[in-house]
């Protein structure tokens, strides 16, 4: 029977994963051990490994690896940057993700924070928890439907976002390195970021993270955008430089944020933090302020999103286990 390795197992994942190996026929060993120098060693007599790494992995893990026997690595998520895909090629590493394991959960969730800065829902709960029932200028809204929304990034994600601001009947707007013709059902597309900000009231980012993109988002750019719009990133926290959004909201620039990704998270999410320190300034003010909703990289959390993730790292790692490669391979 194959030996698959299944680190970073959350408790949600389990149920899954149990029923994945029975129906497989696979030893799936669930560990909740976050694979780095020093757990790699458990994975001798094991045919493949499937983890979720959040951080950057130490480069030496490659060649470990490929000492170990193992040929794979299966990331379950989608975003796969925090891996060295020249160096595990070298290695005979074959890297792969799930890139498609519920774009609807992001895409919704993407929605749903830009509706609540906009109908102001976080700052009416916290006035109602003071027993404040009284209807005051800054929690006015604006209605969705005369809104206009920039998506930038119109692939998957990007484009059911925009499909369901359709539906509100806001004016959508695009940009996309690569504009593809089915997202021109749902946006018009503009010629760069700074004219798809321009306008807009929402701006909705739906990217990867690549060596060209880190803190795309800065001063400059949020310079460009329309007096008091809301900024929502599901994406990837790198995009951003958080220090130049927080400079943009001070100065009212941005009426708000939502942040469902920061550039600095990997030592805090999705982690317990109750009874220990936060050294991390920008982090605190991004947790205290009024005008940011900051939530742990958990725009992807829905039951259906859970369960493909866990049969497509497992699927991946047993297909490279049999065939020397998978569909989902990015390298
Ligand atoms: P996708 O590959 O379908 O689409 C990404 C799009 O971004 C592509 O069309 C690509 O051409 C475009 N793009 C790349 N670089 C760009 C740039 N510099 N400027 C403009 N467009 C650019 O990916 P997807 O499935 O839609 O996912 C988008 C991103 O969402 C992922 O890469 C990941 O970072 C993020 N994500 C977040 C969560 C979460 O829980 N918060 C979960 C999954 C994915």
């Amino acid at each position: 029977m194959k030996k698959i390795m299944m680190f970073t197992i959350r408790e949600h994942e389990r149920e899954a994963a149990k029923a994945w190996a029975k129906n497989n026929q696979v030893e799936v060993t669930l560990s909740e051990d976050v694979l780095n120098m020093e757990t790699v060693e458990q994975l001798k007599g094991y045919d493949g490994v499937t983890t979720q790494q959040t951080g950057k992995l130490d480069d030496r893990i490659y060649e470990r690896l490929n000492e170990l026997g193992i040929k794979q690595i299966a990331q379950r998520s989608a975003g796969y940057d925090m891996y060295n895909l020249e160096k595990a090629s070298k290695n005979n590493i074959i890297i792969s993700n799930v890139p498609s394991y519920s774009p609807n959960s992001i895409a919704e969730y993407a929605v749903t924070s830009a509706l609540q800065l906009v109908r102001k829902t976080h700052l009416i709960e916290q006035k109602v928890m003071k027993r404040d029932f009284r209807w005051q200028v800054p929690i006015m809204a604006k209605e969705i439907k005369s809104l206009e929304v920039a998506i930038i990034g119109t692939g998957q994600i990007g484009q059911i976002t925009a499909k369901i601001f359709n539906g509100f009947g806001s004016k959508v707007v695009g940009y996309d390195l690569y504009p593809n013709e089915q997202a021109k059902q749902y946006l018009e597309y503009k010629e760069s970021i700074e004219e798809a900000v321009a306008n807009a009231d929402i701006v909705s980012i739906h990217m990867p993270a690549t060596a060209d993109n880190h803190h795309l988002f800065n001063e400059v750019l949020f310079n460009q955008f329309k007096d008091g719009a809301v900024f929502i990133n599901t994406a990837r926290g790198s995009i951003v430089d958080t220090k130049a959004l927080l400079q943009a909201l001070d100065s009212g620039k941005l009426s708000g944020a939502a942040l469902d990704t920061y550039e600095n998270e990997s030592t805090y999410f999705p982690k317990d933090f109750r009874d220990k320190e936060i050294s991390d300034p920008i982090l605190e003010e991004l947790m205290m302020r009024q005008d940011v909703i900051l939530t742990p990289h958990i725009a992807f959390y829905t039951d259906i999103a859970v369960k493909n993730l866990v049969e497509g790292g497992l699927d991946a790692s047993l297909s490279v286990i049999n065939t020397g490669t998978y569909e989902t391979r990015v390298n």
